[in-house]
């Protein structure tokens, strides 16, 4: 797996009583955007438009395959690539080159919530990075972020594994230094997304569903889900002091 920009992971000693500080892991659509309306329309209609551009294709053909792919693999991106043999970074440059900036809805204060919560904080999303960086930078969030790994950098023994995939998960509490039993607890994904939960639950992480900007989700309990929550805001406010600077 190429290394992700990140810097170096911080010394951080816990202060004496004090639990160690978490490593926060934060999906980027639906978690610290509204991408529900414009944005992810603008994504689906380009990518059903790729879908029959490039295997030749009827339009409802390509939604069907779009959304099989989605369900079935985490990333539309991943079936493409296994079934069709479509180039990965062609995909995401025609998919994702547009002025997301123009539609990005999020809340504000996200700078400030980051501040406050204590330990790393790693972005770790399906979305390609150019698209990721030109958001995270609109949210005032690039200095809050340790690292990025977005979908081109998730890659594991040189197969490309985004989301849900276990197998990135656990190299991802690897490469945080959280694999062992008694770090595994420090790891925290935050995320809109029941089925990527659902695969950091099973490989160690504890788990926060944002529900904001859901478009699916379970309701009620689910086994998986640690903290259910509206907004990321609410991270500081629910979680013990040990995982908040204050
Ligand atoms: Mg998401």
């Amino acid at each position: 797996m190429p290394r992700a920009r990140r810097r170096r992971p911080a010394q951080q000693p816990a202060a004496a009583g004090r639990r160690p500080a978490p490593v926060w892991f934060f999906d980027l659509d639906d978690t610290l955007h509204d991408a529900t309306q414009a944005i992810a329309a603008t994504i689906d209609r380009r990518m059903t438009d790729y879908v029959v551009r490039h295997l030749a294709v009827a339009q409802p053909q390509a939604e069907h395959l779009r959304l099989t792919y989605w369900r079935r693999y985490g990333a539309t991106l991943l079936g493409l690539m296994r079934h069709h043999a479509v180039d990965p970074h062609h995909f995401l440059r025609e998919t994702h080159d547009f002025d997301v900036l123009h539609l990005l809805r999020a809340e504000r204060g996200l700078a400030r919530l980051f501040a406050r919560l204590r330990g790393r904080k790693v972005l770790l999303t399906n979305a390609p990075q150019r698209y990721a960086q030109a958001i995270v930078r609109e949210l005032a969030l690039h200095r809050q972020l340790d690292a990025h790994v977005s979908i081109e950098r998730m890659r594991v023994h040189g197969t490309w594994r985004p989301k849900p995939s276990r197998a990135l998960l656990r190299h991802m509490l690897a490469r945080e230094g959280l694999a062992s039993r008694d770090q595994v607890h420090r790891a925290l994904l935050v995320e809109d997304n029941p089925a990527n939960l659902k695969a950091a639950r099973a490989v160690g992480f504890r788990t926060v569903l944002i529900t904001r900007h859901a478009r699916r989700g379970p309701r009620g309990r689910s086994a998986y889900i640690d903290l259910r929550i509206r907004s990321v805001h609410e991270l500081a406010r629910r979680l013990p002091a040990a995982a908040t600077r204050c």
